[in-house]
């Protein structure tokens, strides 16, 4: 089979994001892991899969480059089942040394040493069982704004036509100080819900400008262009200063955020997005994911 057969009818591979949650959900069974594990199944099968996870931050760019990537227990305090489990995929080379080519507003590093972390294996376990695909991952740049991330994946773009897979994995709303771990299904925070629904109608609405300034939703004049009432019941009615408190509580650091730009970044004209899963878990982590084209 080849890319062109398995990709959507505009010739291009889908583009997904996953809120990927606790790495338990590597073994743990509930509606968020089945629909993954039905997610592996509907998506065109692809070539490769290039993940960006928010658990690989580096000073500057790297893409992994190795033959075989080891898999990262990057967790701590877990049961030990999970430090034994491992996704012994095939790694990219070609596809990284394809990345360095087409990323040219920065220089790419080769990296031998990184391999897979628990934001790419605990996701892939779970939509493809059987580890047959070649996985490498591309790391975020943590002294980069938002902005340069979201414009960093549009030179990523020529992937989907190769067959590709870009997977964005991280967590719409992320805040560990206020979890209510161990309780899965604990009733959602208010501001958990109402974040997660503004960048959901920003997404449905490919109002981009919107995700990539979360940060100035608490800023009146900022507010005036983009709160926008027709989005949602759930957004309208705060104001400013509550959006600014919004954004504080469910993206303290935006390590988990980021893998979610990127995704968006190659949304182009004619792609639909779909939201595959929605819902949190442990009250403040939004498992929200979706696909786009
Ligand atoms: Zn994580």
């Amino acid at each position: 089979m080849t890319a062109t057969q398995n990709a959507n009818a505009a010739g291009k591979m889908p583009v997904v994001f996953v809120g990927h949650g606790s790495p338990e959900n590597a073994i743990m069974e509930n509606a968020f892991t089945r629909r993954l594990e039905q997610l592996g199944r509907d998506l065109p099968r692809p070539q490769a899969i290039l993940v960006v996870s928010a658990h690989w931050l580096t000073h500057g760019t790297y893409v992994t480059g190795m033959a075989r990537p080891r898999t990262i227990h990057d967790f701590y305090g877990f049961p030990q089942e999970m430090y034994a489990l491992s996704y012994p995929s095939p790694g990219a080379p070609e596809y990284a040394e394809r990345v360095r080519e087409l990323i040219t507003t920065t220089g790419v590093g080769w990296d031998l040493s990184w391999g897979l972390d628990h934001g790419a294996w605990t996701v892939l376990r779970r939509m493809y069982p059987e580890a047959d695909i070649p996985v490498f991952q591309l790391s975020i740049d943590y002294d980069q704004p938002p902005a340069y991330h979201y414009a960093l994946a549009q030179e990523l773009a020529p992937l989907r036509k190769e067959g590709v897979l870009i997977l964005g994995s991280g967590n719409i709303t992320h805040n560990l100080r206020v979890t209510d771990y161990p309780h899965l299904d604990a009733p959602p925070r208010a501001w958990a819900v109402a974040f997660d629904e503004r960048v959901k109608a920003a997404l449905l609405h490919r109002d981009h400008a919107t995700l990539i300034h979360y940060q100035s939703w608490g800023d009146v004049t900022d507010l005036a262009v983009s709160a926008d009432d027709r989005y949602s019941p759930v957004l309208q009615g705060l104001s400013p200063q509550e959006w600014g408190r919004v954004a504080n509580l469910a993206v303290p650091t935006n390590d988990h955020y980021l893998p979610m730009l990127y995704a968006a970044g190659l949304q182009e004209e004619g792609d639909a997005v779909e939201f595959v899963y929605e819902g949190f878990h442990y009250g403040t982590l939004s498992m929200r994911c979706f696909q786009i084209g």
